[in-house]
């Protein structure tokens, strides 16, 4: 295999090689649990599926690590604005960890239900304070710091390689530099390491340190659990293009001002965003669009998954209702393919389709799985990827169980659950959905009349039955469990 990913660091198209042969180490940037995750900010999590999936695919020995960002991030990158997590927390008169308990489970709800694999390690931030410490030590000793109004910050003047992923020039910076909000700092690109003095007054989450009772500035967060998990130098890093300026910038800062070893990452991959008409979607400016709304709208999670994979990660997507419904139409019809192929090969269990089978090589099924594997390896492009599953499933000259195994094979990829869906999801009888519709009306009507017993027999009834109800301010709707 022969993998090609486009590297934000050197702005090329690069073969990717591990620095292990064998094996490679990804973290990807997760969620700040202070919200939900907006489908914006899934875009990520699925383009981060991709890239393991893709690695794994390839014989890598991978290990995935993803940070859970629970104390630290301001509304703004660069220290300024509110505690995300602590102006939540206010809001909704609850403690900080119980919020960043709820939203942690909420995330991984939706990664579950779009079928993104679980990272294999998982790390949250305030269980990981020491590791901080530590590293700001480090950063400390080899002279990179200052203390200034009760807090530690970085000097980016002393690092000469400040800004390469981003391509700003130190000389620019100082020659454009404004007047930060912040007039403790020398450079208005310094950033806090150590919060002592707090700009909160109330802030709930405070640990010792040898700069005083405080709490961490969110990138070292990042810094500190990659080296714990991946070493002082590793593979990928990944994360939204709106971290390339200021995230990661200082990441990389901080990572190499410790270690003095350069470059900290090889490949440094960034996903664009997925837009709305009005802009692009933001958790902390509201009005986003969440997984539940899709669902309460009627859509699979994976409807979702199949429009994002329609396009490259790295071109920007605008969400639209209509989008969604033809990647609702484009993957009922995949699923309704891929149930004509089992009929006719006699179910995917009697052609091979379980762990370790492959597709004969030089057969017409396998011309196809070469097409995908080239494409998915072009830099993770999955548009041409499901464009050569297509092309499989519209081949009436293949066998159709060879057909079945690459298509199953290109699904280890894709992710889209195609074998389950396609055999759990037959389609429902019209008379069976009257009733469904029927049994909501009467279950209203009961709850209207105070018969909560009523109401609650018929949403037991129907789960037995396989359908789910799920109430919103809109009304009732149905799915299938
Ligand atoms: P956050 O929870 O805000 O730290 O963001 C989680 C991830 O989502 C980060 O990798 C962001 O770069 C990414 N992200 C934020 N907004 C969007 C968006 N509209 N489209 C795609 N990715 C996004
Ligand atoms: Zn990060």
């Amino acid at each position: 295999m022969s993998l090609v990913l486009y590297n934000t660091l050197t702005r090329k198209l690069q073969t990717f090689k591990p620095l292990t042969p064998g094996k490679t180490g990804f973290y990807g940037c997760g969620p700040t649990v202070y919200n939900y995750a907006h489908i914006g900010n899934l875009r990520a999590y699925i383009t981060h599926d991709i890239l393991s999936r893709t690695l794994k695919r390839s014989g890598l020995e991978l290990r995935h690590v993803m940070n859970i960002t629970d104390v630290g991030h301001l509304s703004g990158d660069n220290d300024e604005g509110d505690d995300k997590m602590l102006k939540s927390a206010e809001e909704r008169g609850k403690s900080v960890l119980e919020v960043a308990d709820f939203y942690t489970q909420a995330f991984f709800r939706d990664t579950e239900r779009l079928n993104i694999k679980q990272p294999d390690v998982i790390c949250k931030a305030t269980e990981h304070i020491s590791d901080m410490i530590n590293l700001i030590r480090r950063i400390e000793e080899n002279g990179y710091t200052y203390f200034s109004g009760g807090n530690l910050y970085f000097d980016i003047s002393k690092f000469p390689h400040y800004g390469e992923l981003a391509r700003l020039r130190l000389s620019d910076l100082k020659a454009g530099a404004r007047t930060g909000l912040d007039e403790n700092k020398r450079n208005p690109e310094d950033f806090v390491l150590w919060f002592t003095k707090s700009k909160f007054e109330n802030q709930a989450l405070v640990w010792d340190s040898p700069w005083g009772k405080g709490y961490p500035g969110w990138h070292i967060e990042c810094s500190a659990m990659s080296i714990r998990y991946l070493g002082e130098q590793f593979d990928i890093h990944a994360g939204g293009i709106d971290h390339i300026n200021i995230h990661h910038t200082n990441e990389i800062a901080q990572s190499e001002a410790a270690t003095g070893k350069h470059p900290w990452v090889q490949f440094w991959l960034h996903n664009e965003f997925l837009v709305l008409d009005k802009g692009k979607m933001s958790k902390s400016a509201g009005g986003f669009i969440t997984l539940q709304h899709l669902v309460d709208a009627g859509y699979d999670p994976l409807d979702y998954r199949y429009f994002l994979l329609g396009a490259h990660y790295r071109s920007p997507l605008q969400f639209s209702w209509e989008s969604l419904d033809g990647a609702r139409n484009a993957r009922k019809a995949l699923l309704d393919r891929i149930r004509a192929l089992m009929d006719k090969a006699g179910s995917a269990e009697n052609t091979g389709t379980q762990a370790g089978s492959s597709v004969p090589a030089g057969t017409g099924a396998d011309a196809y799985l070469k097409a995908f594997d080239r494409a998915i390896e072009d830099d993770l492009s999955t548009p041409r990827a499901l464009a050569e599953l297509w092309g499989l499933l519209r081949d009436t000259k293949l066998e159709s169980g060879e057909a079945l195994v690459a298509a199953l094979e290109m699904d280890s990829v894709l992710g889209l659950n195609l074998k389950a869906e396609a055999e759990g999801k037959e389609e429902l009888s019209a008379d069976f959905e009257r009733e469904i519709e029927e049994l909501i009306a009467q279950r209203s009507e009961a709850k209207k009349a105070k018969d909560f017993e009523r109401a609650d027999a018929i949403r037991q009834g129907l789960k037995e039955k396989g359908i789910i109800l799920e109430d919103s301010p809109q009304g009732t709707r149905w799915r299938r469990s």
